[in-house]
């Protein structure tokens, strides 16, 4: 392909909407263009990066005996009033009409269409396990699509569904998909971490994101410093330090409860100022509403309630802070003032540290007054003690007792154990060796194919633009004609190319009549892994310069070492299905 005439449109300013690199790199390279707010068009070289992503997720789905399906994006509602999903995804399903008046979606996901195909299809335990996988359109209105790619409302997904006879079998398949995705981010240039993830209302324990950290990540990621343990914060543990372990003070006579005044001390801040005592000593009472119910969350002063463990604690389905009239009714006073004494008749939950609050300091139920030398167990209970709080960075693990660290990080995957959630929910059976019928146990493995891409770019660039790792790049090699109105520099220029193509190295060929430096430019901006240019500076001895994206020096090597050293780059990095094979001739109108 001659870049002359590649639909391949650079900018040099930076567009103002993008706020992270990889969405200013792929719209000033020529890579993408919004269509609307979170729906983009992929232009040929950005398409060439997700089709060589899309190669190498196939090759191995199918060598971890997964095989390829593909399943309607259109999906008639009622499948997902069998499970629920209609009601429960909200205002993030696009939903049609068709002409009769019946409800449709875009798929955002595809659990109900698939189980549906393998209840009917999957009757004895012979056609198990099974796992299907598609690649294609998902359909997601985000509340805030933002940063390109990264969360689009139209963006490409790998999604793997697998369908086993029990839970040992579960344990394998997801085993499978778990060191296909290790593979798959190795091979695409991704630097990944698997952390645990928090399962959400389908319970069970055994999901695993795969994040890539990165600064501008939507997700913060909790990992020791010492072992391996690695949570989204939405679920990570710590250690709880009890008095009995170092760190933490000796049991210490108490004094008696003392009702201290406090005009308009309300926040954590405002006490510690007004009180020269520590965050650490106060019990932060907050009032919230876990479905139909109000309960009181005791936090340390210094701790912030994470609701998803909180509603996991009480078995919830939502949980919100109460509004300023159900704390006053709650309570008796003013919000700010709400503590655990005497607070008779409301489910008490308490974080695993309050308990280890040795002389705390609260709200009294009573305007404008706390309560000092709060002792548990002597002072007040709760009726439920759980880890309710977020995890911060210099908690302990809970693994090793090192300590955590904490990062940002992109969501490119997921791994998930379904259970029988859905195959209860539309009667997925099989027929066991006695003839007895039995639920199928599921897993679901997603891949966002165009968020890997923008998180590619986020861990591969510079300055000057993009550093395409060799297995995804749009093509290897840049080859640059400096002057292409000269016939020697063209012809030897040609030639090459053919060689290169012939040898399996991907190639453009920049013959535009532009200043050299425009060319170089370029080269870096969309970030070829190689560029190699045809000049008169060296075409005189017969040779040509060939430089690394991601080195600093040229080299300049006889044409026919060039191909050798190019092939010899390339080749380990291009898999079986890897390189894209296209029109090699750049002649133009062949
Ligand atoms: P997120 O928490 O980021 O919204 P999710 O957990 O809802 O993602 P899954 O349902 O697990 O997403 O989808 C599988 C994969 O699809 C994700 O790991 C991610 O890589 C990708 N993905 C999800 N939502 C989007 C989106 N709006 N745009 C681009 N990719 C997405
Ligand atoms: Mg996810």
């Amino acid at each position: 392909m001659r870049l002359s005439a590649l639909l391949a449109p650079t900018l040099r300013e930076v567009p103002s909407e993008a706020e992270v690199v990889s969405h200013r790199l792929m719209l000033r390279a020529g890579l993408m263009r919004k269509a609307a707010g979170g729906i983009y068009t992929y232009l040929p070289l950005g398409y060439r990066v997700l089709k060589k992503i899309m190669a190498i997720v196939r090759e191995e789905m199918d060598a971890a005996g997964s095989q390829e399906l593909m399943l309607p994006i259109i999906q008639p509602a009622e499948l997902w009033h069998q499970t629920g999903r209609w009601a429960e995804y909200g205002d993030e399903m696009f939903r049609l009409k068709d002409r009769h008046g019946r409800s449709f979606c875009l798929g955002p996901t595809h659990e109900e269409i698939i189980t549906d195909l393998v209840r009917s299809e999957v009757r004895s335990y012979r056609q198990l396990p099974l796992i299907l996988y598609q690649i294609q359109n998902k359909y997601r209105d985000e509340i805030r699509p933002r940063f390109g790619v990264i969360r689009g409302r139209e963006f490409i997904m790998k999604d793997a569904y697998s369908f086993d006879r029990d839970r040992a079998g579960l344990d394998v398949s997801y085993q499978k998909m778990f060191e296909a995705y290790q593979r798959i981010f190795r091979r695409v240039g991704l630097e990944t971490r698997a952390v645990l993830a928090d399962p959400g209302a389908i319970g069970g324990d055994d999901t695993h994101e795969f994040m890539v950290l990165a600064d501008t990540g939507e997700a913060e990621v909790v990992y020791c410093t010492k072992c391996q343990y690695a949570a989204n914060v939405e679920k990570a543990a710590a250690r709880v330090l009890s008095p009995e372990e170092p760190g933490d003070g000796k049991s210490v006579a108490v004094p008696p409860l003392q009702e201290i005044s406090t005009p308009g001390v309300r926040s954590i801040a405002e006490l510690e100022a007004f009180l020269g005592l520590p965050a650490t000593q106060m019990i932060k009472t907050l009032i919230y509403k876990a479905d139909d119910r109000v309960v009181a969350v005791l936090v340390r002063g210094d701790r912030e309630v994470n609701e998803l463990k909180l509603a996991r604690a009480l078995g919830a389905s939502s949980v919100e802070p109460a509004d300023a009239a159900t704390v006053e009714k709650a309570t008796g006073a003013p919000v700010g003032f709400a503590g655990p004494v005497g607070l008779d008749g409301l489910m008490i939950v308490a974080d695993l540290e309050v308990p280890f609050i040795q002389d705390g300091v609260t709200g009294a139920n009573k305007a404008d007054t706390h309560l000092r030398h709060v002792v548990y167990g002597r002072d007040y209970r709760a009726g439920l003690v759980a880890d309710v709080r977020f995890v911060v960075a210099g908690d302990l693990c809970p693994e090793c007792g090192g300590t955590l660290a904490s990062a940002r990080g992109i969501e490119v995957g997921q791994v998930f154990k379904l259970g029988t959630k859905y195959s209860a929910a539309l009667g997925a059976t099989y027929l066991d060796e006695t003839g007895q019928e039995r639920l199928i146990e599921m897993g679901c493995y997603g891949i966002g194919i165009s968020r890997t891409m923008a998180a590619i770019i986020e861990q591969h660039h510079d300055e000057r633009g993009i550093r395409w790792p060799i297995s995804v790049a749009p093509y290897h090699v840049d080859l640059i004609v400096i002057n292409p109105a000269d016939s020697a520099q063209l012809q030897a220029a040609e030639s090459l190319y053919d060689n290169l193509w012939e040898a399996g190295v991907e190639v453009v060929l920049d013959d535009r009549d532009e200043r050299a430096g425009v060319k170089f430019n370029d080269a870096d901006l969309i970030g070829f892994p190689f560029r190699v240019v045809v000049g008169p500076r060296t075409l005189g001895e017969g040779k040509v310069e060939v430089k690394a994206r991601v080195q600093d020096e040229a080299r300049i090597l006889p044409f026919d070492e060039a191909v050798r050293y190019l092939q010899e780059q390339i080749a380990p990095h291009v898999g079986r299905g890897g390189a894209l094979v296209e029109s090699r001739s750049c002649h133009p109108g062949i």
